[in-house]
């Protein structure tokens, strides 16, 4: 059993254990693991690593000590810290350098956290199984031959392996949840705009959020208590004003039959979750089923939102300004050959894709369609929420695939990712827990959704569940 950042805090105050130490701890894991998993693409620099050691203990020393100083973070490798490589999983940004710190970096740094490596993800965090790095796939930790899921399953891997208790990912339809219920650890996806996204390689700007995995809700509890603050340098940052949710709880989860219990559920998963859900329920909690209409479009309407904010973003990797660049004849044919050579399939798959629903003629019929079926999923979900705490669904379909085994079939890989798209659409938050082990030993989850700043929502109903496995 891992300890908790509340355990490892208390151990620090009284000095049974050190800084040094814990982080010599995570770099021997790390060393013994990682040849098997692949969850990181490198260490930061010692000289970062070092300053951050003297300053946790300088706070432990002075009594300036937060709940996380000292304790070793991983990062996915789409978030900036000044002067570290930072590749976003993809060969374009092979050696491309941060110039400053996102926010979230900023705020660890202050607390004394130790900034210990960067983690795998699929190429800009495309994918569901990592296998879209450009580096190679992570591995799952519960069985090797299985993907960790993805975008973010380096981090999820990484917690899941004991490198570190805590790690960030990002979320734009699943990546943080869904590694994580691949991995078998706690995963929380943010309100939109409740954590900065300053210094994150922006993906879909509609939808990408950060959020926390840890081995315990507790523990992404501290350290979303930590990141979610207003911030004036990203223009979709919630004001402080803005971050309450104060309506009692009234103990009734909500369960949206008709899309649990769709054709491609894995017939174990839906029997674990009803077997939570039981549970709950002799826990003292109300399951009442709802109908949440149109939300088996959300997949529809993420895979034509999600690419043309990525064609969007993704225009700024010209071989002019960051990364490779392959030079050409003429700087368009420069442009054509650093972007052929610098990006994957699955990354110029979404572009051509998005490129496409927002070209003249098509935007009409696609685009703004897409985005009036989302007006119409917050409707729904708003109202749901007036019957229910809090809306339940297994967080995947499946249990962790086998490496290769969708790779070459994207249709099916974006199907893992039924569950989890529609909280994105909505920009509500969402957490995945663990509820036990199938037949092959690996990990099942469920997710709980929770209306606009109900992340405390999350964490009560995250604990009762929590106490059941
Ligand atoms: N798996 C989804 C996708 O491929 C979600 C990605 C993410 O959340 N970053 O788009």
């Amino acid at each position: 059993m891992q300890k908790t950042v509340a355990q490892l805090h208390e151990e620090l105050k009284k000095g049974t254990l050190t800084v040094e130490a814990l982080v010599l701890g995570a770099k021997k894991t790390i060393k013994e693991k990682e040849s098997e998993i692949h969850a990181l693409l490198g260490l930061y620099s010692d000289t970062l690593i070092d300053a951050q050691i003297k300053k946790a203990k300088e706070m432990f020393a002075n009594k300036t000590a937060t709940m996380l100083t000292g304790i070793p973070f991983i990062f996915k490798d789409n978030l900036l810290v000044q002067g570290e490589l930072a590749t976003g999983g993809s060969k374009i940004l092979e050696n491309y350098h941060a110039v400053y710190d996102g926010t979230v970096v900023k705020k660890l740094k202050e607390q004394g956290a130790i900034l210990l490596g960067r983690a795998n993800m699929d190429e800009f965090a495309m994918g569901s199984s990592t296998e879209n790095s450009a580096y190679g796939p992570t591995k799952n930790p519960h069985d090797t031959t299985r993907v960790a899921g993805g975008s973010s399953g380096g981090s999820a891997a990484s917690v899941s392996a004991g490198y570190v208790p805590v790690s960030l990912g990002s979320d734009t339809g699943g990546s943080i949840r869904q590694p994580a219920a691949f991995c078998g650890v706690v995963g929380l996806k943010t309100t939109y705009g409740a954590v900065s996204r300053f210094g994150v390689m922006a993906m879909g700007s509609s939808l990408d959020q950060i959020g926390p995995f840890g081995t315990c809700v507790d523990d992404v509890e501290a350290v979303f208590d930590v990141i979610s603050f207003s911030d004036p340098l990203d223009s979709t940052s919630l004001p402080e004003n803005a971050r309450t949710y104060d309506k009692p709880l009234k103990k009734i989860i909500g369960v949206p039959r008709s899309f649990v219990e769709q054709k491609g559920v894995d017939k174990e998963v839906l029997a674990n979750f009803n077997e939570s859900l039981k549970n709950l329920e002799k826990a003292g909690y109300t399951i009442k089923d709802v109908s949440v209409n149109h939300i088996e479009k959300a997949l529809s309407v993420y895979y034509i939102l999600m690419p043309a904010e990525v064609s969007s973003n993704l225009a700024r990797y010209d071989g002019i300004r960051y990364g490779l660049s392959v030079p050409g004849d003429t700087s368009i044919k420069g442009y054509f050959e650093s972007r052929t050579a610098g990006f994957g399939d699955e990354v110029r798959r979404r572009i051509l894709l998005g490129t496409y629903v927002l070209s003249s003629g098509y935007y009409d019929a696609y685009y703004n369609k897409a985005n009036l079926v989302k007006d119409m999923l917050v409707k729904e979900f708003n109202r749901v929420f007036e019957e229910v705490d809090v809306i339940a669904t297994p967080t995947t379909p499946t249990t962790a695939f086998k490496v290769g085994e969708k790779s070459h079939d994207p249709l099916s890989m974006y199907l893992a990712d039924i569950f989890t798209v529609p909280v994105n659409i909505v920009g509500v938050p969402a957490i995945s827990i663990p509820t036990g082990k199938d037949s092959n030993n690996l990990p099942f989850s469920m997710q709980f959704i929770a209306p606009h700043n109900g992340e405390k929502i999350l964490f009560t109903y995250g604990r009762a569940l929590e106490r059941l496995y």
